[in-house]
């Protein structure tokens, strides 16, 4: 089955978005959070900035997929991270 429209979260609450170093053509836009249709104009715009300015902003390249691939981490810290996000998000 395939799935459309779940949220989906990531350990530090921000997107995923560019390419990934290690798997060279795998570009991410997701790790939405709740909130990918509100973003989606955002995302679109940074994604292009990812893939076709030599030269990324500092935010831009805060949220490449190369974070979490880059320092060792562990699946269950990881998910229990994301999982936190999800309990907070509706939070007031
Ligand atoms: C009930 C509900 C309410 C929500 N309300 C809001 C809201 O009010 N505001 C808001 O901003 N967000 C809301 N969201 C969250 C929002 O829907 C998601 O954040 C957003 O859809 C994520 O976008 P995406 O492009 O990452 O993934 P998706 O929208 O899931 O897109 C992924 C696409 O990839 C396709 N796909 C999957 N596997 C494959 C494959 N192997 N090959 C080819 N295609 C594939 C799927 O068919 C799908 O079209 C809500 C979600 C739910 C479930």
């Amino acid at each position: 089955m395939v799935g459309k429209g779940w949220p989906t979260f990531t350990p530090d609450g921000r997107f995923i978005i560019g390419e990934s170093r290690r798997v060279k053509g795998f570009v991410m836009a997701g790790g939405c959070n709740a909130h990918g249709i509100s973003g989606s104009g955002g995302i679109g715009k940074l994604l292009l900035e990812s893939l076709l300015d030599p030269k990324p902003s500092p935010y831009v390249q805060s949220l490449s997929p190369d974070r979490f691939t880059e320092k060792p981490w562990s699946w269950e810290t990881a998910r229990a991270q994301a999982a936190r996000v999800y309990e907070t998000y509706y939070g007031v």
